[in-house]
């Protein structure tokens, strides 16, 4: 199955989705976001997967949302349209990984920066290659509250998070396995197949001991208020998105971004 901004294989037990913008860094725009999450959907009532992987296809992961459509149709937003906005497509749609009911790994290669990295993040385990990078630079580019979904403290502990987010810095896939967000680390060439070949051992394990399994692990952070935290987080970007600072880098940052083929918020 296919459309076009998500292919899904299914390989064996294994459904891998997969971004398709490869021209656009796999910038994530509304349309690859709703397919993203159907093609999600479709996997998690299909008893013949077992596992899931989301990949990206080209050269990177993900740049994050995309910049160009935000600035085209929802520079405008009233809070209501963009809390609302936000909300279902990067709020709800993200959690909804949290909570999928089979074990789902990333692929990551190249960029995976802002929303690619809260998606990759949302995921059981990350694989990435020797080239991969990590960053949320929206806070120094656009004084914004980091991305809509604070995971960075849960997956890479609260002295690198800080590190990570006032300084912008590009963290590499050898640093993220070191502090423990990025399960292994293969060549490039390697990755698709060191990727497949975990997920079809998972694959292996039976479905509905590992659905507990996975339940009884996230719940072990529920109880520390992952939830709660994740949640009065978003209320605290909505606000950072109508300060005075955001209004002052917004047009000029959105620009610069776009030039860069950055991500954005
Ligand atoms: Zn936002």
């Amino acid at each position: 199955m296919s459309n076009d901004y998500i292919v899904t294989e299914q390989l064996g037990p294994v459904c891998k989705i997969s971004l398709n913008r490869p021209g656009q860094r796999n910038a994530q725009n509304q349309q690859l976001l709703d397919d993203l999450d159907a093609a999600l959907e479709a996997a998690r009532k299909d008893d013949s997967v077992r596992v899931v992987i989301i990949a990206g296809n080209g050269d990177h992961f993900s740049a994050g949302h995309d910049l160009k459509e935000a600035q085209e149709k929802r520079a405008g937003f009233t809070v209501e349209q963009r809390w609302a906005y936000e909300e279902l497509r990067y709020f709800d749609y993200c959690i909804r990984i949290w909570d999928f009911p089979k074990p789902v790994i990333a692929q990551v290669q190249g960029a995976c920066v802002a929303g690619g990295f809260m998606i990759a993040n949302m995921c059981d385990l990350i694989v990435a290659s020797d080239d991969a990078f990590f960053s949320d630079p929206v806070g120094q580019t656009l004084a914004t509250s980091a991305v809509e979904v604070l995971i960075h403290p849960w997956v890479m502990g609260l002295r690198k998070a800080k590190e990570f987010l006032y300084t912008g810095m590009r963290l590499s896939a050898q640093e993220a396995k070191e502090i423990g967000m990025v399960n292994r680390v293969v060549p490039r060439v390697e990755l698709e197949a060191a990727t497949l070949a975990m997920a079809e051992r998972i694959a292996q394990a039976a479905p509905f001991g590992l659905k507990l399994t996975k339940k009884s692990l996230n719940r072990s952070l529920d109880v520390q208020g992952l939830r709660t935290a994740l949640s009065a987080h978003f209320d605290t970007h909505q606000l950072s998105h109508m300060t005075e600072e955001f209004k002052a880098l917004r047009d000029q940052g959105l620009s610069k971004a776009i030039q860069k083929g950055a991500s954005s918020v």
